[in-house]
């Protein structure tokens, strides 16, 4: 295995768009290190895609929302792959559709937790891996943002909504802080994209319902998303930091 491949960490990776990231990143031949929080099968499945396509993969099993359990996942990275080029923040999570005046304070802990928590805690490993002021070779994150940040989710989840903002400004202003260091710092904001998280939120039908409402008139697929992520983590994004790439349709 060459030593100049790349290595990648995909949170949530197991299903989704962070399975499309995880995907086209075999194809794109990374090698990766998928996290998940439940989802074993699913993960492993892409460990077998993986080993078929002659990429080395590891599967980790970690909420991101525990500190701990993030400290963990990233050992393993260092153990198994001694480097970490590009973060993936992508795990995430919505809840069903509530008036911002009903949100108890149980969703309200978990979803800042994940959301945001969890983003800041692995943005913050990686930075410590790939800091050229740290003896690191810099690197690329790129934070799965939501175009939510911007339309704010009413009567929906602006509990969600407010964590994409939270992760928006992230970006900027980590872009700005390690910029000199090697590492660049972007975000996609998706919009209405099919994957299960509208039925964890208890609307599955819910892309096709709000269709109507983007400019394409239709949903997008993790896919789509999962090439605006592969670009902003590559070379060729060299010159690109602080950015914003909406893959809403429009919306
Ligand atoms: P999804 O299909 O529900 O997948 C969520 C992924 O996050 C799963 O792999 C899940 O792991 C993982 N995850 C959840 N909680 C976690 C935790 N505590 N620790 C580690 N991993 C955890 O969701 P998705 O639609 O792909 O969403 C991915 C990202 O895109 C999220 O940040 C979401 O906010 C954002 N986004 C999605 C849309 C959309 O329309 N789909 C639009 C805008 C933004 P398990 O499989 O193990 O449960």
């Amino acid at each position: 295995m060459p030593t100049d491949q790349k290595v990648m960490l995909v949170t949530g990776g197991s299903r989704g768009i962070g399975r499309a990231v995880v995907e086209l990143a075999i194809e794109q031949n990374y090698r990766l290190c998928i996290n998940y929080a439940q989802a074993k099968r699913e993960a492993e499945s892409l460990l077998e895609l993986a080993g078929k396509s002659g990429v080395e993969a590891i599967a980790v099993k970690a909420d991101v929302s525990e500190k701990n359990q993030t400290d963990e996942l990233f050992k393993k990275i260092d153990s198994r792959f001694g480097k970490l080029d590009v973060l993936v923040n992508n795990a995430g999570i919505v809840a069903n559709a509530s008036r911002l005046d009903a949100i108890d304070d149980d969703r309200l802990q978990k979803i800042l937790g994940i959301n945001i928590s969890g983003a800041v805690y692995c943005a913050a490993a990686a930075v410590r891996r790939m800091s050229t002021a740290s003896g690191g070779r810099g690197g690329s994150i790129v934070n799965v943002s939501s175009i939510a940040a911007q339309l704010g989710g009413p009567n929906e989840y602006i509990d969600y909504a407010m964590t994409k903002g939270a992760l928006d400004s992230m970006t900027t202003g980590l872009a700005k802080e390690v910029a000199s260091e090697g590492i660049r710092v972007n975000a996609v904001r998706p919009g209405l994209i099919y994957t299960d998280i509208h039925a964890s939120g208890g609307a599955p039908d819910r892309v096709d319902k709000l269709a109507h409402l983007v400019p394409m008139q239709r949903g997008g697929t993790a896919r789509e998303v999962a090439y605006a992520i592969l670009w902003l983590a590559s070379d060729e994004a060299s010159y690109v930091t602080g950015s914003f790439l909406n893959v809403s349709g429009g919306r």
